[in-house]
């Protein structure tokens, strides 16, 4: 059995890529030095898989910002805003991905994308009517030429395979921007792979992996058709050179077997996200196919159960007698190595493989799975062992307190209309209420107070002063533009929910883990590695210090458990259902502290809640919404129908899941929505949407200060929609990442335009 990597982190494990690029950015190093940084990480990454005794390493899966977009360059998919900039070849690559604006123009990027269920964010590719698809550079040929140099170099043979997405997959993420759809352009993009097959055979290639995740979606018999033709013609066409069929993120059950029968020399599934995976092999593979099984998580850093493995590698030998050993997807969804932690316990290190020792524990299943008695070596009894004991971290009186929760602790009452009406005696008011949706902006001087105390260079007492000094601030500034409900402006957090996660008990912080979500942005998710609970109250003494200071309701800032939950690296060893109930109970205790402590308004964050619905729509409910919503609601079922509990998101697509969203039963809705075309407005309506709403007034993402006129006229496009008694005013999200002056002009003028609004609301009710 050999074993397979279906693609490597690329930023470096010090974020190499990153720096050097943005060094590149900012003009400060030339484009020969970035390419050198690229270079060295491509050798160095290439040589680490192939010392690991990886049989099958893939290259060409580096890139500057993104996969996506490397292929849509290579199929010159530039749009002509792009190329009529004239800059060298690598400079319009940027363009692409992150705008341009300088001496040669002004364009705005390309718009950006999460990729399927992950953090990662590809760049659109824009196809438009004339748009000429031919082959437009040699990136793949070059890495690969590159890498077989170092394979040399490492006197490896261990075989190259150089990554693609693959043509449907491309098609399917393209917009396409006239008339001309995916199918138009179908004959086009396929010659020009066949072009790059037949190049990277002629330098020696013998496989080509081609990425296809598209395929595990929910397909129509136009999607089934448009995959056919791309690849009867491609294997038609493809010569001397193999081709694996690379699949991940889920099962291929509405095509599989169209893909079986097509003839691929590989196909490559997920077993572990596949959930019909197992059974669909079970119930035939093609002979003289190579299956490649991913069976060690490419998304989450917990070491692999080798019984489980070796058992399913048992089974599906029956099934092929060509079977190779992979990870599920690409590893660049997860951090590169443990080595570089150098605080985190050994004890706890155990349980943990980065993509640097998936690589070991893939060369170590190879040798355990080739063995006559793979359960005697010691590898296998290490690992049986580490699976065996009680993992650490396990806290009886938190499970339970969940083993005691009810169904009726998931519900609120009195109902909402009945809520409503006390809560519009309780607050009393104007027509068209202005809210912030929490924090304020993030100063130097802000940031840096929270650096100093971190490293210890200043007491608790001096750190707190100059918060409160912030809050003052802040509270008072919102007075005296006249904010209906006010915050405390969130300047004790760094991120909304590293904060909560370095809060509660059961969760784990790295060092040097981090993930690449988009071009040079990388994260470090938080790991949950326990029983989550909270020993203290989080937020209640800087909400309460905030409210002493003014008569105007204060409104408490809180991360909903399943953003919390969605942002960490979740446990393997519980369902996320679980974990989601144990940290809702600690924002739930939180929720109650802030109401006991006279907090009148408590929000709740869901920001990621959409973010992790699966890819299929028939497992939307059953999998994912039938816990998160309830998670949510038992957050704050506990509190006094006075109390008004307030949510937020902050992707507006989420016309398809409004039932769901209606029945997380806050009594008010924050969300972006000003880069939208507002048909969520329509979609409201449709539902008899009952929670307030307020859709995003202005765009947080841009410095730039919207005019009164221009708020106000968004406010009466939006009462066309919803009822004045519905309606709130707040700008689309938290105002972390902007200046002071913009926030402070922009907020002026989103509390003139209500006052406007308002005025004219009244006059039409005389
Ligand atoms: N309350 C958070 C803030 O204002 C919400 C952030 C978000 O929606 N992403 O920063
Ligand atoms: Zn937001």
């Amino acid at each position: 059995m050999k074993t397979s990597v279906v693609g490597f982190p690329r930023v470096g494990a010090m974020r190499e890529l990153k720096f050097a690029s943005e060094k590149y950015f900012r003009g400060e190093i030339a484009r020969e030095e970035l390419e050198t940084c690229a270079r060295d990480l491509r050798r160095r990454h290439i040589r680490e898989q192939l010392d690991a005794g990886i049989d099958f390493v893939p290259c060409n899966d580096f890139s500057f910002y993104d996969g996506v977009l490397d292929m849509a360059v290579l199929l010159n998919a530039v749009p002509a805003r792009y190329r009529e900039l004239g800059l060298p070849a690598l400079d319009t690559y940027f363009a692409m991905a992150r705008g341009y604006q300088g001496k040669a123009g002004d364009v705005r990027a390309l718009a950006m994308k999460k990729w399927f269920n992950t953090n990662y964010h590809y760049i659109v590719p824009e196809i438009g009517d004339d748009t000429e698809i031919r082959l437009n550079g040699n990136k793949p040929a070059a890495e690969f030429l590159e890498a077989e140099a170092v394979r040399k170099e490492a006197g490896s043979d261990s075989c190259l395979k150089p990554v693609l997405v693959g043509p449907f997959t491309f098609l399917k993420l393209a917009r396409f921007t006239g008339q001309k759809k995916a199918a138009d352009f179908a004959a086009d993009v396929c010659a020009v792979y066949a072009q790059i097959l037949s190049a990277l055979a002629g330098y020696g290639a013998r496989w080509i992996q081609l990425d296809e995740p598209s395929l595990v979606m929910d397909l129509t018999e136009a999607d089934k058709d448009l995959f056919l033709s791309l690849y009867r013609k491609l294997l038609a066409e493809k010569g001397g050179v193999k081709i694996l069929l690379q699949t991940y993120f889920g099962d291929i059950r509405d095509c599989y077997r169209d893909v079986c029968a097509l003839g691929f020399d590989g196909i490559g599934l997920d077993f572990l996200e596949g959930k019909q995976t197992a059974d669909l092999v079970a119930g035939g593979f093609p002979a003289g196919t190579a299956l490649f099984a991913g069976l060690v998580n490419g998304k989450n850093i917990w070491r692999n159960d080798y019984e489980k493995t070796l058992t399913a590698v048992e089974g599906l030998r029956a099934r092929t007698d060509t079977l190779v050993l992979g990870t599920s997807c690409s590893l660049l969804h997860v951090p590169y190595t443990l080595k570089n932690e150098t605080k985190m316990p050994e004890d706890r290190k155990a349980y943990f493989a980065f993509a640097s020792e998936k690589l070991l524990e893939l060369a170590q299943l190879r040798d355990i799975c080739a063995s006559a008695s793979p359960r005697e070596l010691p590898a296998y009894q290490a690992n049986r062992a580490l699976f065996a004991a009680s993992r650490p971290g396990t806290d009886a009186a938190v499970r339970a307190r969940c083993a005691a929760v009810k169904d009726a602790d998931f519900v609120r009452l009195p109902e909402f209309a009945e809520r409503e009406k006390i809560q519009k005696a309780r607050f009393a008011l104007p027509l068209l209420p202005t809210t912030t949706i929490g924090s304020f902006p993030q100063t130097p001087d802000v940031k840096a107070n929270r650096a100093a105390f971190r490293k210890g260079e200043i007491s608790a007492e001096e750190y707190e002063a100059f918060n409160k000094k912030k809050i003052a601030e802040c509270v008072a500034f919102q007075e005296e533009i006249g904010l209906d409900v006010l915050v405390h402006g969130e300047y004790e957090r760094n991120d909304m929910v590293e904060y909560f996660g370095e809060c509660l008990d059961g969760y784990l912080f790295t060092e040097r883990a981090w993930v690449q979500s988009y071009g040079t942005r990388c994260v470090k998710p938080p790991v949950v590695w326990g029983d989550v609970s909270r020993a203290r109250p989080m937020t209640v003494s800087w909400s309460s210090y905030a409210q002493s200071l003014t008569k105007k309701p204060l409104k408490g800032m809180l991360t909903g458990p399943v953003t919390i939950l969605n942002w960490s690296f979740p446990r393997e060893d519980i369902p996320l259902k679980d974990c989601a109930l144990q940290i809702a109970l600690a924002i739930r205790d939180e929720v109650l502290d802030l109401e006991a402590a006279g907090i009148p308004v408590i929000q709740i964050d869901e920001a990621a809640l959409r973010e992790k619905l699966p890819l299929r729509k028939s497992d939307w409910e059953p999998e994912y919404l039938s816990w998160a919503i309830p998670a949510f609601r038992l957050v704050h079922s506990g509190v006094k129908p006075e109390t008004q509990i307030h949510t937020h998101m902050c992707y507006s697509e989420f016309t398809d899941i409004i039932p769901a969203i209606d029945s997380m039963d806050a009594d008010v809705i924050t969300f972006e929505a000003s880069r939208s075309d507002l048909q969520i407005l329509d979609a409201l309506r449709t539902h008899h949407f009952k929670t307030e709403v307020g859709p995003g007034v202005y765009d947080i993402h841009s410095p730039r200060v919207p005019p009164v006129e221009e708020i106000a006229a968004a406010l009466r496009k939006m009462l066309e929609k919803i009822p004045a008694e519905k309606l709130w005013v707040n700008p689309d999200c938290g105002l972390k990442t902007r200046g002071t002056p913009e926030t402070e002009a922009s907020l002026r003028n989103l509390v003139q335009a209500a006052v406007q609004v308002r005025a004219e609301e009244k006059q039409v009710r005389i």
